[in-house]
């Protein structure tokens, strides 16, 4: 069975497991973009199967994308 996510559920998530915060305020699918703040100040947006799954939880320049060998 797959979790049925909702946006206050992701916000939630996203609180209670990284330092960014959530802007987004509507959740369409796992392949929408959702828009987040780092606790560095910047933007960024990511899916949220990205940023749960493949633990990505903070923007690029403080979490580099890994290069793949
Ligand atoms: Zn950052």
């Amino acid at each position: 069975m797959h979790k049925r996510w909702t946006i206050d559920k992701i916000k939630a998530f996203v609180e209670n497991n990284s330092e960014s915060k959530l802007l987004t305020t509507e959740y369409h699918g796992f392949s929408q973009n959702l828009l987040f703040t780092c606790k560095c100040g910047n933007n960024f947006e990511k899916t949220f199967t990205k940023f749960k799954n493949n633990n990505q939880r903070k923007c690029d320049v403080c979490q580099p994308p890994k290069v793949s060998r």
